[in-house]
């Protein structure tokens, strides 16, 4: 993927959002256009294209946006990894602790089979725990983490580092 300005351009900087000294990265007028969602998909993919995954894991909520794309993509797929208490069927839980607290995630027990390749997508990395959260959970069910697949890596936050050795790929990278 050689010129990624398109995809660049439909994202923007929010600033003191959630929160006082927070830069949002907002990837809504992204979403508004779909020739350049369709770029980023194909971007996303391109390093997967050879060996791809058995499923994509995608993170609630922006997770689930290009999460699905990819899995219709490759026409494997897609796993929901949700918030506490949002699914419905039998399910197993991680909690991870964040700046101020903690934070639960969870999985369907049926979403992943022993051996399955499984490719975690979220819009976007920061400190990694809840990628790395993710891991545990695929990890707790059998499943083999394929890679790693972010919109966007603020990787002055070196979040990649609390990732295990699995390949990582961000299409967009904040220094
Ligand atoms: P981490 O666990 O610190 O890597 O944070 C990543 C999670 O926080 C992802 O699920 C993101 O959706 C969310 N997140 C953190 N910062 C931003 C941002 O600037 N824009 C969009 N999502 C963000």
């Amino acid at each position: 993927m050689k010129d990624l300005s398109k995809i660049k351009g439909k994202i923007r900087d929010i600033r003191n959002f959630p929160k006082e000294g927070i830069v949002f990265k907002d990837i809504t007028p992204l979403l508004a256009d779909h020739e350049a969602c369709a770029e980023a998909v194909e971007g996303l993919a391109e390093p997967f294209q050879n060996n791809p995954p058995d499923a994509i894991a995608g993170i609630e909520s922006r997770g689930f946006l290009f999460g699905m794309l990819l899995a219709m993509h490759f026409g494997i797929p897609f796993i929901p990894v949700r918030k506490s208490g949002k699914l419905p069927y039998e399910k197993i839980s991680h909690s991870y602790s964040l700046e101020y607290g903690e934070a639960t995630i969870e999985i369907h027990t049926d979403a992943v089979w022993p051996g399955c390749k499984v490719l975690i997508h979220d819009d976007l990395l920061a400190t990694g725990g809840t990628a790395a959260a993710a891991a545990n959970l695929i990890e707790k069910l059998g499943g083999v983490v394929h890679g790693y697949s972010f919109l966007i890596e603020l990787e002055f936050l070196n979040g990649s580092e609390n990732l295990t050795s699995a390949f990582k790929h961000s299409l967009i990278r904040v220094k």
